[in-house]
């Protein structure tokens, strides 16, 4: 399956992602990425690769396919 990451571009503000995720497999971790904020990371083994994610996520490269 090809799921998806967050990146460092999240800004960690939005949270759209984590609220319009119908499994709830977008998680925050307690670790902060280079933007001094909480990194967002997709469970693989819940994503059913809906694609939800992102198309509502504002930030441009924040969620990628996993082979990119
Ligand atoms: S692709 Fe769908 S299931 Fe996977 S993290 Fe995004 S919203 Fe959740
Ligand atoms: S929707 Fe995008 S910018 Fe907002 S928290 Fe999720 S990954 Fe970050």
């Amino acid at each position: 399956m090809a799921y998806k990451i967050v990146t460092d571009n999240c800004l960690s503000l939005c949270n759209g992602c984590v609220d319009i995720c119908p499994v709830a497999c977008i998680k925050i971790d307690t670790e902060v990425n280079i933007n001094g904020k909480n990194q967002y990371w997709i469970d693989s083994i819940d994503c059913i690769d809906c694609g939800i994610c992102l198309k509502i996520c504002p930030v441009v490269g924040a969620i990628v396919a996993e082979e990119k």
